[in-house]
């Protein structure tokens, strides 16, 4: 018998035989506890979610899901939604909880002449990249190649490719969801409109999708990219004419600012390795040479300590965060969206890096705008087309004992930093304690979600997330 969390709070027992039926009847299979594929699934990338699931379902197709979905629902039992495992609140995995596994599905076929994609919701970043780019094409993600594309996309999706392609769900044609009641429909602009405007920033509430069919475009195979990296001492000046350069940079230009402690990079004299320094990661989605022109007043600012911006294939660049990025760190983060960095928020956050609790803690703020301000803030779920730097405070570190400085020290940056910010919010970089910033993550557009969310699933079977509670 295994003890499972139910809709109405209470716990139910779920019987071996029944299992062993539904097993039976999946591609995918049915595991428990003490088995290789529940530790597996269990384990995220934050690894400060370490819960222990009911039992685990994993799927390898849209009729696995499906069933799962109807065996769930019909016991009245509460399911969890892993795909990549990345989130950093951790909804994909909840004690005694059922878990449905999607990570197996990681399938990623092009079509050149359409230039589209079909992608399973258990492909990562680095998956979807390498494919496309097989072809010289490319979709805008996320800047971690470990990342799941399903998460990233069902919360909106920003990278170095956003400003001049838009953003992740800007550039969805369609998915296949399977729906609380168990239908596997597909939602476009032409089938489930509704649908397909809620998943598009709405995260995992409306459903179980189990294929995203993207728009690509001609894309590298290199790109002009790579890093710039400055003493923090001269952090004050060059964050302001930073803004100057990133507010007038053409749609190609994203350049994202990072402040940590400078990790052992081969590149960086070692006299530097541990001392807080000021990063610029710039990409040019375009011809090379523009981007040489595009850059350089980027790089004639200051005397950085080294510049290694030169020509990258475009798979390689998506991982070049990935060092910094690991699995198995326990990580807190917080974000704050930003119209513009005035002096005094620069100050705020300059404050933050000169306590880091932990050498892997670090503040990155993402260069948006461009193709995604463009889109209007009620065409899709995700509402905030009009910011133009995105701040993550990364926090991470290893040990335990340091959880509460470490969170701590996240949270005071951030409430630091909220005069400056425009007060919405990214779900897919909320913890888990942000729920009363729900408001803030869809604005005007929470009204039409919690519609969507009642036609869908008024019995809120998908309630493992940042959850929309049906109108
Ligand atoms: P999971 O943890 O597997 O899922 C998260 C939740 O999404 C689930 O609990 C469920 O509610 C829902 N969900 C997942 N799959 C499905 C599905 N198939 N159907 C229905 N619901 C589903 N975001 C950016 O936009 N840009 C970045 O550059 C970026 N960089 C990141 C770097 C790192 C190191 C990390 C940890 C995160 C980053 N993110 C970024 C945030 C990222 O978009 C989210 O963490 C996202 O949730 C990850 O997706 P996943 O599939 O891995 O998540």
């Amino acid at each position: 018998m295994f003890d499972v969390k139910t809709l109405h709070g209470t716990s139910a027992q779920v019987d071996q035989s029944s299992l062993d039926d539904l097993s039976a009847a999946l591609r995918g299979g049915v595991y428990c506890e003490g088995t290789a594929e529940y530790d597996a699934a269990r384990t995220t990338w934050n690894s400060i979610v370490d819960r222990h699931p009911g039992f685990v379902i994993q799927a390898l197709g849209a009729s696995d899901v499906q069933k799962a979905v109807n065996f769930v629902r019909d016991a009245g039992l509460v399911m969890s939604v892993r795909s990549g495992g990345h989130q950093i609140a951790g909804h994909a995995v909840a004690d005694d909880a059922v878990m449905l596994d999607l990570s197996q599905m990681r399938s990623v076929h092009v079509d050149p002449m359409a230039r589209t994609a079909r992608v399973a919701p258990g492909a990562l970043l680095g998956d979807v990249d390498r494919e496309t780019q097989a072809h010289g094409l490319a979709v805008p993600l996320g800047i971690n190649s470990t990342t799941g594309t399903a998460g990233l996309t069902l919360g909106g999706g920003f990278g170095w490719t956003t400003r001049k392609f838009g953003m992740t769900i800007d550039n969805l044609l369609s998915a296949e969801v399977v729906t609380a009641e168990g239908m596997i429909v597909t939602a476009s602009p032409s089938s489930h409109p509704d649908l397909f405007w809620a998943i598009r920033g709405g995260g995992g509430n409306f459903g179980v999708v189990t294929s995203f069919e993207f728009q690509l475009h001609p894309l590298g195979p290199q790109v002009l990219s790579g890093l710039i990296v400055h003493p923090i001492e001269a952090a004050p000046g060059l964050l302001a004419e930073y803004v100057q350069i990133a507010d007038s940079a053409p749609d190609e230009l994203t350049v994202w600012s990072v402040m940590r402690k400078a990790p052992p990079l081969p590149f960086l004299p070692d006299e530097w390795h541990g001392r807080e320094v000021l990063i610029f990661a710039a990409c040019y989605a375009g011809p090379m040479g523009d981007g040489e022109d595009a850059m350089k007043e980027l790089r004639g600012l200051g005397s950085p300590i080294v510049d290694v911006i030169s020509p990258h294939a475009f798979v390689d660049w998506q991982a070049a965060f990935d060092p910094l990025l690991t699995p198995g760190a326990r990580n807190y983060w917080k974000s704050h969206d930003f119209s513009t960095l005035s002096s005094d928020a620069i100050t705020g956050l300059l404050n933050g890096i000169s306590s880091l609790p932990d050498p892997a803690c670090e503040v990155f703020i993402a260069h948006v705008g461009g193709a995604m301000a463009r889109v209007s803030s009620d065409a899709t779920a995700y509402p905030e087309r009009s910011a133009h730097f995105i701040m993550n405070v990364h926090t991470r570190w290893e040990d335990p004992q340091k959880d509460d400085e470490c969170i701590a020290w996240a949270r005071a940056l951030y409430d630091r930093m909220t005069p400056h910010a425009t007060g919405s919010a990214y779900v897919n970089f909320m913890p888990e304690d942000e729920a009363d910033h729900m408001a803030g993550a869809y604005g005007e557009n929470g009204m039409k979600l919690a519609k969507v969310k009642a036609q869908y699933d008024p019995e809120n079977l998908f309630r493992l997330n940042h959850n929309i509670l049906p109108a």
